[in-house]
């Protein structure tokens, strides 16, 4: 059991906590997040998971406001930045429609999206959210998890980028739980993600559910009977870049927490993303490779995967950061860049062809040397 030491100063963006009683240095204990207010909608009350959170926040001493519709009230500041700060410091419980159970392929990671929450409480200058959920950055979590998870067994042997490519068709149809958020992040209030961990345990069948994460908290997770159907990735980059990672843990705690659900029998993964060629990216990723792999040689035959996202952004989400982060120092110029059309017509702003190969090359020999057992998924 692991007891309450150190309360941070509980700022405008939410409370966090740090817990002792692990096996850890003291830098590398875990973040423990937590909302400054809880808003429950009428029908997520309906949900024993939504009861249970109400109940879990409660007993952190969370303000639970329980609303009397499912309409969620924010009545937020003007000032966008307090607007942003009291939107991030909250979280609601909210019922997923019918709509968001309907999966959605998620290329390159997974067959298909699998949501748990949408919005994150973390703060990177970065984040993709940001181009892709509308409004205030508030995070939602669902109610009706046993309905998101009973209509999962629909999709299984579906889907294009595990269950029918032969060169991973041996990871089984796959779900990814990190596309609209951190599951890990919201785990202290939540326990969505053991739950699901647990059911995926139970499903008797060659699926894989995937999660990555920029947090460190996974005590919880540790003796779940996982039947090795979950892959957690933690998802790194150079402390050089922490700046952009407001509110996340330690890229070593995350290392620490990866190596730990190895050694539990986790298949683990490296998220490496988003790679920023900045000034010294040589050696901030060489330092990175470096870190990971002497975190994870403890671990006997260690099933890792590598997946590599270089940095990337859209008009949209680059105006939404620019609001949310003002005088930001992370680079969405035009310089190197160059404008790529997706399939569905938009357009984004990735590195240029010279140096992609440059960053693909590097990452490429540094891992082979470095890191030789591990799999790579993919380089986008
Ligand atoms: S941890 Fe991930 S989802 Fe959360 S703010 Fe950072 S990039 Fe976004």
């Amino acid at each position: 059991m692991h007891l309450p030491r150190v309360r941070q100063g509980v700022g405008a963006t939410g409370g966090a906590e740090r817990w002792a009683g692990m096996a850890t240095a003291p830098q590398l204990r875990p973040t423990l997040w937590r909302p400054h207010r809880l808003l429950v909608t009428r029908a997520s009350m309906g949900f024993a998971h939504g009861r249970a959170i109400a109940e879990r926040a409660a007993a952190l001493g969370v303000e639970v406001v329980l609303l009397p519709g499912d309409r969620l009230a924010l009545d937020l500041p003007d000032d966008p930045r307090r607007a942003y700060a009291q939107a991030k410091s909250t979280l609601a419980v909210v019922v997923a429609p019918p709509s968001k159970r309907k999966l959605q392929p998620i290329a390159p990671s997974a067959d298909w999206r699998v949501d748990l929450a949408e919005g994150c409480p973390a703060h990177c200058g970065y984040c993709y959210l940001a181009g892709s959920l509308k409004g205030p950055p508030i995070t939602r979590v669902y109610a009706n998890l046993d309905e998101i998870l009973d209509g999962l067994p629909a999709y299984l042997g579906q889907g294009s980028v595990t269950s029918r490519n032969r060169d991973r068709a041996q990871e089984g149809t796959t779900f990814e739980a990190s596309c609209y958020t951190d599951p890990l992040a919201l785990e202290p209030i939540t326990s969505a993600l053991s739950a699901t961990i647990a059911w995926f345990g139970r499903w008797d069948a060659p699926v894989q559910l995937r999660f990555t994460t920029k947090f460190a908290g996974v005590d919880p997770l540790l003796g779940l009977d996982h039947q090795r159907r979950t892959r957690m990735r933690a998802s790194i980059n150079p402390s050089a870049f922490a700046r952009f990672e407001g509110g996340t843990d330690r890229v070593a705690a995350r290392l620490a927490a990866l190596a730990r659900m190895a050694a539990a029998g986790y298949p683990v993964g490296l998220t490496i993303a988003p790679i920023i060629a900045a000034e010294g990216w040589r050696d901030a990723y060489g330092s990175l490779i470096a870190d990971a792999a002497a975190a994870l040689s403890t671990v006997p035959g260690i099933d890792l995967t590598i997946e590599l996202i270089t940095h990337r952004f859209t008009a949209g989400s680059k105006a939404v950061l620019d609001n949310w982060y003002p005088g930001s120092s992370l680079d969405m110029g035009s310089t190197n860049r160059t404008t790529k059309r997706t399939k569905f017509g938009s357009e984004k702003q990735v590195y240029d062809a010279a140096t992609m190969r440059m960053l693909r090359d590097f990452f490429a020999e540094r891992i082979a040397a470095l890191l030789p057992q591990a799999g790579v998924l993919y380089w986008t």
